[in-house]
């Protein structure tokens, strides 16, 4: 891949204050993109903007929720007004909350489903409407190797990552027609703060179960987020894409 292979795109990334979503935005800002960077947390967004602001393309602070759609309309009004076109959508903003199910809350349940799942909805459709007047798009959704495999005391998570991939894979085909691809990539065992949370003894055995040895890298994700942004991976839609280090086979 050429260095710069994203010079004049523009790319939304939610939530890249912090973890995976921040490398993903420094990332798309090396390869020369305008970065249009979100969060719910202003103070981390700022210090991301203006780190990545030395890297040679636009950037663009948008705060608000995804799972809101009064925020959603108003981060898209100010890249319509700011940049003018949106070139790549990386739904990334995403929240666990824990619980087995005879305990799970309403709340804890739809607090899940409304960033995990709606925020996304609501992000694409925004997306989308300015992506087929462009008549080109890239759509890369975070969706979980627990959507593939289940994971005991994340049943709201692990319905939302499996509404992601059905969600990809049902608008790779409607978007299609305007040259917009959709594609979801499932992450294993990422260190981030969202794992820092798993207690040492979990985390150690879920690494032994790693075949090659180590939890992901923010970075390991972001890298995959840049081919699945680029020309590279024009002919590729509707995917669900492991990054897992072996994981999930
Ligand atoms: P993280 O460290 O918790 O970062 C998520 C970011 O999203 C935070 O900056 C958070 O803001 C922000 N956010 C939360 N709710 C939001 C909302 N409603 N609107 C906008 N931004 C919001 O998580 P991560 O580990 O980097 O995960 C990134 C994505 O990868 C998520 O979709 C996650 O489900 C997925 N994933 C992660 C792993 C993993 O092992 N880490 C594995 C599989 C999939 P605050 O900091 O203010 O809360």
């Amino acid at each position: 891949m050429t260095s710069n292979s994203l010079s004049g795109k523009t790319a939304l990334v939610t939530g890249c204050g912090r973890g995976i979503g921040k490398a993903i935005a420094e990332t798309l800002a090396k390869e020369g993109a305008d970065i249009v960077v979100n969060d719910i947390d202003p103070d981390a967004v700022e210090k991301l903007a203006k780190d990545i602001s030395g890297f040679g393309g636009r950037v663009l602070v948008c705060c608000g929720s995804v799972g809101v759609t009064p925020d959603v309309t108003a981060i898209f009004s100010k890249i319509k007004k700011e940049f003018k076109r949106l070139d790549i959508l990386v739904n990334n903003a995403g929240i666990t909350r824990d619980n087995m199910l005879l305990q799970m809350s309403d709340q804890e349940w739809d607090q899940v489903l409304n960033v995990n799942l709606k925020g996304v909805f609501y992000c694409i459709r925004e997306a989308a409407a300015m992506m087929k007047e462009q008549g080109y798009g890239r759509i890369v959704n975070l969706s979980s190797v627990t959507a593939l495999t289940g994971n005991v005391g994340q049943v709201n998570y692990a319905a939302s990552k499996a509404g992601v991939i059905g969600m990809t894979k049902t608008l790779a085909r409607e978007l299609a027609r305007y040259q917009i691809t959709v594609n979801a990539i499932a992450p294993g065992f990422i260190e981030t703060p969202m794992t820092e949370a798993v207690p040492d003894d979990i985390k150690k055995s879920i690494v032994r179960g790693i075949p090659l040895g180590r939890a992901g890298k923010p970075q390991d994700v972001a890298n995959l987020v840049k081919f699945l942004s680029t020309d590279d991976s024009a002919y590729i839609t509707g995917q669900v894409i492991s990054c897992n280090g072996g994981l999930y086979i």
